[in-house]
């Protein structure tokens, strides 16, 4: 099956009573015995529960993988993944990745023992010196954010496999429609699903998804453990919305595309992000590794002839807000907004300032959004 028929037939948990068409929501916490040591399959939410186990078959089919976990939020999946690990235990990841999956390493889990490097990812030579003995896990996040910077998954795996490390894949920015990390040797994926998966901006959520049974039988344990797992009714509503990604993952490209193509001619606009672009310097990768270029796409605004305060008050379509993936297109100022929480040298030497706008392209017709931008750069 191809990826929108998966979207749509996987993980449908009906109901047998009425022959519902779609997977119903299960809000019981706890579920009858038939007799002592006889269930059927489900005994406490906590635990497990068949809404929520509907959606991780329909995730776990999307990446290809063997066993698959629906958390409460991305860093409830983030923590669940990061609990394979023991204090001492050292992981390299980049130094562009998600703010609040920094926060998580460097302040929380730093505390309890794990030790991390942040490296530029693009750079071998700086993975592979940064090896200890000690090193267990190298963490992938691609495209970065804001500057769409790309990982070369294939690459990155094969350095982990040559010294027996585990490879983790954060692909939220991309969603399983245009991008299969097992396919490039990952070994555990993490999700928000807050982002594309759901793509409604009404849920948080995570997903774990594994393709060993070592790593299910811990990731299974921790879920239950921890008590990370989702809720069923927002398991519902992102089982709702993963049947219509693949479809809204082409009307995000396709804005995105004719978005960055227009920034691209605005004299207000410096420089435009988009690995769709020919003059994204890893366009070449992008066009090689992944099925798309995403709905991403950030600039720097020639903050000398319009501010970004100036250009997000004109602007009518675009929301003013943090998240992404969405059906709305969401703008923001990395600067003052999702990077806000990064020292501001850190943000320097990541390339951000005050003209870098970032947006989330949704799914409107893409004249429309090329419209109000270019009203607000006039
Ligand atoms: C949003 C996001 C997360 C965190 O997910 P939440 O659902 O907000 O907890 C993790 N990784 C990436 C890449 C994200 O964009």
């Amino acid at each position: 099956m191809r990826v929108e028929t998966k979207a749509v037939h996987t993980g449908v948990n009906i109901d047998g009573s009425y022959n519902s068409v779609i997977t119903p929501i299960y809000p019981s916490s706890t579920f009858m015995f038939d007799e002592i040591g006889k269930n059927r399959g489900f005994d406490y939410t906590r635990s497990g529960n068949p809404t929520r186990s509907a959606l991780a078959d329909n995730i776990c089919a999307l990446e290809g993988g063997t066993a698959a976990w629906i958390t409460c939020t991305g860093m409830a999946a983030i923590t669940t993944t990061l609990f394979i690990f023991k204090p001492g235990d050292h992981i390299i990841t980049g130094d562009d990745i998600y703010g609040g999956t920094y926060r998580l390493f460097f302040d929380v889990f730093t505390r309890m023992g794990l030790r991390f490097s942040f490296v530029n990812m693009r750079d071998e030579a700086a993975i592979r010196a940064a090896i200890t003995p000690e090193t267990k896990a190298v963490w992938i996040e691609t495209p970065s954010n804001p500057l769409l910077n790309l990982v070369d998954v294939a690459a990155v795996t094969k350095i982990a496999r040559e010294h027996d490390l585990v490879s983790i894949a954060d692909n939220t920015f991309l969603s399983p429609c245009l991008f299969n990390p097992f396919e490039h040797g990952v070994d555990v994926i993490v999700h928000s699903t807050t982002k594309y998966i759901n793509g409604h901006s009404d849920v948080v959520g995570g997903a774990i998804v594994v393709r060993n049974d070592k790593h299910a039988e811990t990731i299974s344990y921790y879920v239950n453990a921890l008590g990370t797992g989702a809720s069923p009714f927002d398991s519902w509503l992102v089982l709702r919305g993963i049947k219509t990604m693949p479809q809204r993952m082409e009307a995000h490209m396709r804005g995105a595309m004719a978005v960055a193509r227009f920034l691209e001619s605005c004299p207000r606009v410096k420089r435009v992000y988009y690995p769709g672009l020919e003059s994204h310097p890893q366009h070449e990768l992008a066009k090689r590794q992944f099925r798309g270029f995403g709905g991403m796409v950030s600039f720097d605004l020639d903050v000398d002839q319009l501010t970004p305060q100036e250009f997000f008050s004109k602007l009518k379509l675009f929301v003013l807000a943090e998240s992404l993936g969405g059906v709305e297109s969401l703008i923001e100022q990395p600067w003052t907004m999702s990077h806000a929480s990064m020292p501001e040298e850190a943000r320097i030497q990541a390339g951000l300032s005050q003209g870098t706008v970032r947006i989330s392209i949704g799914i409107e017709h893409p004249d429309d959004l090329v419209e109000d931008l270019k009203n607000a750069l006039a």
